[in-house]
């Protein structure tokens, strides 16, 4: 796949009513709002009941088709998506494989949900899995880059290990969206994403969706929306199609102000130490080159100690202190704090898109103050 398809897709994206409507006809996708369709006689076409679908879903499911060349199934949350991904393709003896430092609550619902349903439930290090003998699986889960310690792994080489033996391949590509990372386009089966972070991109509303090129698992996912009833909002749909229009000038900029940041952060000696994927000193470099687009909006600092990094995140004045990340506002955390494995000191920097040199201003002034 070339850039310039992938732009081209966005444009797509874009522009999915443009040419469709009718003269008249609003070329702003509307919010339905409705449980019911007008149905006489025996049921027939796409809309007959609100679990089942609805016009503001599809209008967002087909511009985040565009982007992955894939089916898009959208539901109300990325921890929703990941659970249609888990009952939709797994079942009693299952085995699945997780990654240890991926987010927290894929792993919890699995240990905790999955497990007493009959599923085996293995973890282990992102980058494990490069080497890892992948045969005793059905499932195989990435991150890349991991959250938050941004280690990566060759999504390719484990589809093609993990394709031998027919186990399915699913990633969650929420760090880095379909403009920074194509996972299905380097051979996974499924791709989850939390669009409530980068996607939508304005921290105000939460949203998930999975996209497949498999028609079978497709339909799984839209079954199991429709029978578990875990359906988005139209509202929060439109919210997020609007967001949707600026990701690529939002992402850009993101990626822009991390890279810069990243650079001068590295040099800075308040900081111990930046961890980037796209610094040449990023322990995976190589890979993050040939497997990203884009490098992402997130950067992990480690300070001396937690106070310090407290002590930073504080003396910034245009870095939100909530969790989270994917907003156009910066934000902050020290991960510590909800019990990751990182030095106390580890701070997550979600990079937005405030002007980059009033941002560096602002965290360089902190800084100083330390
Ligand atoms: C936030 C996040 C999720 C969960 O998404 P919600 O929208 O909060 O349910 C899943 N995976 C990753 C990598 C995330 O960052």
């Amino acid at each position: 796949m070339s850039v310039d398809d992938l732009d081209r897709r966005f444009a797509r994206a874009l522009h999915g009513r443009t040419r469709a409507v009718a003269t008249n006809e609003p070329l702003t996708a509307p919010i339905v709002a409705t449980s019911v369709y007008q149905l006489p006689g025996d049921p027939s076409g796409p809309y007959q009941y609100g679990r089942w679908s609805n016009p503001t879903w599809s209008a967002l499911e087909a511009a985040l088709s565009e982007l992955e060349e894939a089916q898009a199934i959208v539901l109300p949350s990325g921890m929703a998506a990941v659970a249609a991904v888990y009952y939709a393709l797994l079942q009693r003896g299952a085995r699945v494989l997780l990654p240890a430092n991926g987010y927290y609550a894929t792993r919890a619902l699995a240990e905790r949900f999955l497990a007493p349903f009959g599923v085996q439930v293995a973890t282990m290090p992102t980058t494990a899995l490069a080497q890892a003998d992948l045969t005793a699986f059905d499932l195989v889960w990435i991150e890349t880059p991991s959250n938050p310690g941004l280690a990566l792994v060759d999504i390719a080489a484990v589809a093609e290990r993990a394709h031998r033996h027919r186990a399915r391949v699913v990633v969650d590509n929420t760090t880095m969206t379909p403009l920074g990372q194509q996972p299905l386009a380097l051979g996974a089966d499924v791709v989850v994403y939390s669009d409530t972070k980068t996607i939508n991109g304005h921290a105000d509303v939460l949203l998930g969706h999975v996209a497949t090129r498999d028609p079978a698992v497709a339909e799984r996912i839209r079954q199991w929306r429709m029978l578990a009833g875990a359906i988005p909002g139209p509202f929060e749909a439109w919210l997020v199609l609007r967001g949707l229009e600026t990701l690529e000038v939002r992402f850009e900029r993101m990626c822009a102000n991390a890279a810069l940041l990243a650079e001068r952060l590295a040099t800075h000696p308040r900081v111990q130490s930046v961890l980037y994927p796209g610094l040449a000193a990023h322990p995976q470099y190589e890979l993050a080159c040939r497997q990203m687009r884009r490098f992402g909006s997130l950067i992990g600092l480690t300070f001396a100690d937690a106070a310090t990094a407290d002590a930073f995140i504080a003396g910034c004045h245009f870095v939100r202190t909530s969790t989270s990340f994917g907003s156009v506002h910066t934000a902050a955390e020290r991960r510590a704090r909800w019990g990751d494995t990182v030095a106390p000191g580890f701070v997550r920097l979600s990079v937005g898109c405030e002007p980059p040199e009033a941002l560096w201003q602002d965290l360089q002034d902190s800084l100083a103050r330390l």
